[in-house]
């Protein structure tokens, strides 16, 4: 018996070797797999965020407290980034 335990992508229908490459985790899964293939999971993302849904969802996102918060977050690490690269170059 192999070892090699393969997991079927739920949108393009191929059999995939069961590994992270392949797969990103699940937890709320039995198996803890997701579902797709990351490369099937990356263009359905894709594809949301350009559909005038996806837009309008990650604006009333980026308006809400927490993306605010998370946008601030996030300037200020690239902040700091900046600055210790600014260190390391003197
Ligand atoms: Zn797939």
């Amino acid at each position: 018996m192999s070892s090699e335990l393969t997991h079927k992508c739920s949108t393009c229908h191929e059999i995939k070797p069961h590994t992270a490459d392949n797969f990103s985790r699940d937890h709320r899964l039995p198996n803890g797999l997701a579902r797709r293939c990351r490369v099937c999971a990356r263009r359905v993302s894709l594809a949301w965020s350009l559909s005038p849904a996806g837009r309008a969802s990650k604006l009333r996102y980026l308006r809400s407290d927490r993306g605010q918060e998370m946008a601030r977050l996030f300037r200020a690490k690239i902040k700091q980034q900046q600055a210790e690269r600014k260190l390391t170059n003197v």
